[in-house]
């Protein structure tokens, strides 16, 4: 899983800013939610949560390693401890469950 220069991390709970002393498993150390990564990704600012590849689902994008943009989520199977994610254009990829994704939950607007 890729990570970006210049992120910053927000719980979408308690709002908190977040940075790696406080964060583990991308989730807030207060309110055990999934945090909110802004990154920006060759221009694009996305909105990035961290999730496993056990929780990924259908209609989810996944910002893979190297891209710039969202892949769709078409299927998602589980062999084992394995899971295999099915993309509507890229090639389906096979990940232990534990392995974390960057998932894109919307776009964000700089502040002046
Ligand atoms: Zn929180």
């Amino acid at each position: 899983m890729e990570t970006f220069k210049n992120e910053t991390w927000r719980c979408p709970d308690c709002k908190r800013k977040l940075n790696k002393s406080n964060v583990k498993d991308w989730k807030c150390p207060n309110c055990d939610d999934t945090i909110w990564i802004m990154a920006d990704v060759n221009g694009n600012r996305y909105v990035l949560e961290r999730i496993k590849a056990k929780e990924i689902q259908k209609d989810d994008v996944i910002l893979l390693d190297g891209m710039h943009s969202g892949e769709e989520v078409k299927k998602v199977k589980r062999f084992g401890k394995k899971i295999r994610i099915y993309f509507r254009k890229n090639p389906a990829l096979t990940e232990t469950s534990e392995t974390f994704f960057n998932t894109i939950i919307g776009n964000w607007e700089p502040k002046d």
